[in-house]
């Protein structure tokens, strides 16, 4: 049997309970009744007049008489002859037929030789007028109407007979004896159809229900053609939905990455006070525009399915270490105490999407400084779970804000949904972020959740399966048994810090203030002296400083090693650690990488007692070098050449992909950024003919793409195409600095294999 429809909705759970056809449902009820016509019909006729052929020779020797078999064989071949050509006309005519049932036709002639017989068994003397209630009883479960046609059927024919006795043969009848009979195969008819009524209308029920159940099918049927219309249409405008912002990204971020990069570039120039305010305000605008946009985008991306998950090893430690470090400043500005929580257990190196995982954390620590006026953001990481393939890691981030009422706990998490819309004015945002994290975590096989008491605080909680990844070394034998005190007001921060520390197989002592620490240095005196001390800087009481004077007037700790970690990044701090001979000063929270390498540098004796700035430095004059622009938007040319002559390089303008390929030939450029779209040739081709052209003469140039599309594959494509690296617009120094780093290491260490492959 087909099935009821081809949709394309297989999984639909429908469609398999309504395994069936209705038109061939209809086709296979007509089969049946032509088979019952043509041939079971047909059967059961021969066989019931042969076995009333035996009846009447039964009935001729034995109560009538007399019997003569030429009389017999006479009157069973006109009964048989009937028999055959009744077959044969039912099996050639029954289904051209159509104007009366011919089925019906020779039930009704079964009875004229029903008829027949009686006459010839003895007619009023023959006991076989019974042979009447054999048709009664066959038609019982047709309908009552039909039976009772054949009732009168019956009896009157048993009459006719009887008058053709009388009349016609002069046979003496006794009438009230032949009337009774006829009465009885009249009555015991009644009877028998009496009973067909109840059969009926269980009939006209179950019919009732199967015509119900077609029309149900039938509805479902046009409800599932509708439906599948629906998808396919939903699925083209998810699809349109995808190219518009496609290019809606692209023509968004063009304009705006010149509107960023030149009022950057004009807040370089000299300006009065009005003017740099102005274009101080123009600039946030800007950027506030730009992290909306970006939101949109991401979200719409995330939608239509088209972000993809990198699955790449990373240091996990280390991606938690930067996204919290990017609103370190943030939290400091508040005055709020943030603290970093790893769990020591959690492998140094796993597999997974290191960006989209650092967005989620951003988004929700961003949330938890935003929301919090006084107190603490604690973000956590625990390992859940572990196998061979790779472990839960369980997130979360915890604040001491202003909380979320219970009624708005599940709303925050979908798109636009803020828990309280005047908070809007005072705090921004746009109600993305939640709705964006919660699918990212989902796509990483978790889900995002929030505990919160409103006044209180709130903790965001979500765990994602991490890929298992080959691991680091662990730090060397040279921090192993070494003796270091940690000192923190606060005892999240001094608990993690110890908790990195046993990590490193150190042995780890902990103070809660300056006066607990001067103590614990005093009794360790000379006999177990501490080798290294962690101190934070802002301490009630006694600050860092008056701890380090103290120690420095001690001659059992004058010369220990002292590492300075601070809250808020401040030069006066810096330039006061140099003047007391503080080895390192960091910036809280600190990565665990970032504290290895600064133990080890302090306890080696380096100094390093400024803390990193993020500017862009200017290229060293060995580094210089003559970069080729190839870009076709004159705003984003000039942005673009002004950013990279400030960081001391020579740059060149190609407008097309095709100059950009004539210029590469003609000078020597040493790298080239390449806008993706251009007029006559793109970006793309430009990189395959150049790249196809160094196959020949065994060189290779860095090409860093540079692209307003954001969409996923984008950078698949243009490193498929042969560039290097990728930056997407709107690009800034810092940006254009990094992916230069990144490409020209690249290069030389392929440059070095090379040379090596060839000696
Ligand atoms: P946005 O922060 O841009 O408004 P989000 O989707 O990140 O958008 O957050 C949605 C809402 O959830 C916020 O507007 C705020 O009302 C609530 N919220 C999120 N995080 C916190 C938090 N840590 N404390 C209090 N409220 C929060």
């Amino acid at each position: 049997m087909t099935k009821l429809w081809t949709s394309q909705t297989a999984d639909w759970p429908l469609t398999a309970t309504l395994d069936m056809d209705l038109e061939e449902f209809e086709r296979d009820k007509a089969r049946r009744s032509a088979f019952l016509n043509e041939v079971q019909v047909p059967i059961l006729r021969l066989l019931g007049f042969v076995l009333l052929a035996g009846l009447t020779l039964l009935h001729k020797v034995f109560i009538t008489g007399p019997f003569l078999w030429k009389e017999f064989l006479f009157f069973q071949a006109i009964i048989f002859g009937y028999v055959a050509f009744s077959w044969l006309a039912l099996f050639l005519f029954y289904r051209k037929v159509t104007i009366i049932s011919l089925g019906l036709v020779f039930l009704v002639l079964d009875l004229l030789f029903y008829t027949l017989v009686i006459y010839y068994s003895g007619g009023e003397k023959s006991w076989l007028f019974f042979v009447y209630l054999a048709r009664i009883a066959d038609q019982a479960n047709t309908t009552f109407k039909r039976v009772l046609f054949f009732t009168h059927l019956s009896a009157g024919l048993y009459i006719l007979m009887l008058v053709y006795l009388s009349w016609i043969e002069r046979r003496p009848i006794f009438w009230p004896a032949e009337l009774s009979k006829a009465a009885l195969i009249y009555f015991s008819s009644l009877y028998i159809a009496s009973t067909s009524r109840t059969a009926e209308r269980l009939r006209a029920r179950t019919q009732a229900a199967m015509q119900m159940s077609k029309d149900l099918i039938r509805q479902l049927r046009e409800k599932s053609v509708q439906l599948e219309e629906e998808k396919i249409k939903a699925e083209a405008a998810t699809q349109a939905k995808g190219e518009f912002l496609a290019n809606m990204s692209h023509e968004i971020r063009t304009p705006m990455n010149g509107i960023l990069g030149l009022t950057e570039l004009a807040l370089a120039t000299e300006l009065n006070e009005e003017q740099r305010e102005l274009l101080g305000l123009a600039k946030k605008s800007a950027d506030a525009l730009l992290v909306i946009i970006n939101d949109i985008l991401d979200y719409s991306k995330i939608e239509a399915g088209k972000v993809d998950l990198d699955a790449l090893p990373f240091n996990v430690a280390d991606v938690i270490g930067d996204s919290v470090k990017t609103l370190a400043q943030a939290a400091h500005s508040k005055k709020l105490e943030f603290a970093l929580d790893l769990d020591p257990a959690l492998p140094a190196q796993m597999v997974g999407d290191a960006a989209r995982l650092r967005q989620v954390i951003l988004n929700l620590v961003g949330n938890a400084i935003k929301f919090t006026e006084t107190g603490e953001v604690v973000l956590s990481a625990t390992l859940q779970d572990q196998d061979d393939r790779g472990a839960y890691v369980h997130f979360a981030v915890r604040d001491t804000g202003i909380g979320i009422p219970p009624q708005k706990q599940e709303k925050i998490f979908q798109v636009f949904e803020q828990a309280d819309s005047s908070t809007t004015r005072q705090y921004g945002g746009t109600g993305l972020g939640l709705a964006i994290s919660t699918r990212l975590v989902h796509l990483m096989g978790g889900k995002l959740s929030v505990e919160s008491t409103p006044g209180q605080g709130s903790t965001f909680h979500f765990t994602v399966y991490l890929g298992a990844a080959p691991s680091l070394p662990m730090p060397a034998e040279q921090l192993r048994g070494l003796r270091v005190l940690i000192v923190d007001d606060n005892t999240t921060n001094l608990r993690i810090l110890e908790a990195i520390a046993k990590r490193w197989k150190m042995e780890t002592c902990t103070a809660g203030s300056g006066v607990a620490a001067l103590e614990m240095l005093r009794q360790a005196g000379e006999a177990r002296p501490f080798q290294l001390i962690l101190l934070d800087e802002q301490m009630p009481g006694m600050d860092g400083f008056n701890v380090i004077e103290r120690a420095r007037s001690q001659p059992e700790t004058a010369e220990v090693t002292i590492m300075m970690l601070s809250s808020a990044d401040q030069s006066s701090s810096a330039k006061r650690c140099r003047e007391l001979g503080v080895e390192q000063y960091l910036v809280k929270p600190v990565r665990e990488s970032e504290l290895q390498e600064a133990v080890r540098k302090a306890l080696g004796g380096e100094k390093k007692t400024t803390p990193r700035t993020g500017a862009v430095e200017t290229a060293p004059a060995g580094n210089r070098m003559n970069i080729l622009v190839a870009e076709d938007n004159p705003i984003n040319q000039r942005l673009a050449v002004s950013m990279l002559q400030k960081m001391g390089h020579t740059v060149m303008i190609a407008g097309s992909g095709k100059e950009a390929l004539d210029m590469q030939e003609r000078h020597a450029v040493e790298l080239i950024f390449m806008d993706v779209q251009m007029p006559e040739m793109d970006g793309l081709e430009a990189t395959r003919r150049i790249r196809a052209h160094e196959e020949k003469s065994g060189t290779h140039i860095p090409i860093i793409a540079m692209t307003a599309h954001a969409m996923s594959g984008d950078r698949e494509r243009c490193i498929a195409a042969g560039m290097d690296d990728y930056v997407a617009k709107p690009i800034s120094a810092k940006m254009l600095a990094s992916a230069m780093d990144r490409v020209v290491e690249l290069t030389l260490s392929v440059k070095a294999s090379m040379a090596k492959r060839s000696n």
